[in-house]
């Protein structure tokens, strides 16, 4: 038998995860994981990454942590879905095939709807289309099988929006017009559509991409300027907006910042939640944490579990803006980062409806009694 080399169930109870599901399939090369944190508010939605993980030990605590993050997510955002996250080890150039997703299909399915997939890092809507011969439990397919499509500009509309409510408490007014705004990944899914946005409200915008050709149509459509990567983290603007890469805001580039705020849709911005959170807080700049502002996405595939329309999903998408604004209250009357502040309030809301639950259990089981079952 093999010798297991980390403390699994130490490890899953760190992270306070319910359950956490190993899926194999030796002929297939299928080695998967799916971490269920926790179903207080609902069924744990949440992609499946496909990554060729150095180890089966850095695979499980990439599921743990991202599909704790999708507990927060989900929460603050106040929809009925708990947290969950699925990882396939191996490289998605290489080793997908029909086969192996629908045989993970077929372990999403024997979770009953406890957990639902979607599309990650390294997973496509055809994938999904693969999950979906095997089970009902996946969103994220296409529209013309039900699904809602490319969940980018539901994501954009909700940063727009956010960005909106981070102006409004700085600037004292919610207009982005002649605002000065960096984006960066400006040629990516969600930059494309967030820069029309922001143009069409009149905001200044400096772009930044990896690849430069992605932003032609940026600077003509929108009027913007390209700037360096080097430029993107230093030059004076009023905002800042990553939506490229995780782990960008960290201790070499926050002092490089001359930003007011620093809000935008890329998924794990801060280096170090707490540490970097409180680091930009003390230097005075206003950080719309980013699963909060980037829930967009998140929205869109929720509503594909109740019939998908792209008017309510981005009718709700817009609520980012109040959600903001109370995390920016309380982490003000609490003296606590914007992060801690949004921590609280999912916390707040999963516990409150845990007990709710747990006075219907005990109301049932009474009830029970009273018939002598
Ligand atoms: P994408 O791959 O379409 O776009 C990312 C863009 O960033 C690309 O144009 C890429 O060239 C550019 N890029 C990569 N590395 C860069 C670097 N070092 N500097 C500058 N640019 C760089 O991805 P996307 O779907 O637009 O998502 C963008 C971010 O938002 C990701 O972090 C993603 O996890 C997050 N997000 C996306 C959605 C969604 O609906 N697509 C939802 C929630 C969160």
């Amino acid at each position: 038998m093999a010798k297991t080399s980390f403390p699994t169930f130490d490890t899953i109870e760190s992270y306070g995860h319910e359950q956490v599901v190993f899926c194999s399939n030796k002929e297939l090369g299928l080695k998967a994981i799916i971490g269920i944190h926790n179903t207080t508010l609902g069924p744990a939605l949440g992609g499946t990454r496909m990554w060729n993980y150095a180890s089966d030990e850095e695979a499980l605590i990439d599921v743990l942590r991202l599909s704790r993050g999708m507990t927060y997510k989900a929460a603050v955002a106040g929809l009925n879905l708990g947290g969950g996250k699925a990882v396939i080890i191996g490289d998605s150039r290489t080793q997908k095939t029909e086969a192996l997703f629908r045989a993970f299909g077929r372990f999403v399915e024997g979770l009953s709807g406890r957990y639902i997939t979607a599309e990650d890092v390294g997973t496509s809507i055809k994938d999904m289309e693969y999950i979906m011969m095997e089970t009902r439990h996946v969103t994220g397919v296409p529209i013309e099988v039900g699904g809602s499509g490319d969940p980018s500009p539901v994501t954009a509309y909700g940063t727009y929006v956010g960005i909106k409510a981070c102006v409004n408490e700085v600037f004292g007014s919610d207009s982005v017009k002649d605002k000065k705004i960096v984006i960066q990944g400006a040629g990516g899914n969600v930059g494309k559509h967030l820069c029309k946005y922001l143009h069409k409200e009149g905001a200044i915008l400096f772009v930044n991409d990896l690849y430069e050709d992605k932003l032609k149509a940026i600077v003509e459509d929108c009027n913007a300027k390209i700037v360096s990567q080097d430029e993107a983290f230093t030059m004076e603007a009023d905002v800042f907006s990553p939506a490229a890469l995780g782990g960008i805001i960290n201790d070499e580039t926050i002092p490089k910042l001359k930003v007011k705020i620093v809000a935008g849709a890329a998924n794990n911005q801060l280096g170090d939640e707490e540490k970097h959170g409180k680091m930009l807080k003390d230097k005075g700049i206003l950080y719309a944490p980013d699963y909060v502002i980037n829930a967009g996405g998140l929205i869109n595939v929720y509503n594909e579990l109740e019939g998908y329309n792209r008017e309510r999903a981005l009718n709700q998408a817009s609520g980012i803006y109040d959600i903001l604004k109370k995390i920016i209250e309380i982490s003000k009357k609490e003296n606590v980062p914007t992060e801690v502040a949004s921590r609280k309030i999912a916390e707040e809301r999963i516990n409150a409806i845990s007990s709710a639950k747990r006075i219907r259990v005990y109301r049932d089981r009474t009830l029970f009694k009273s018939r002598n079952i």
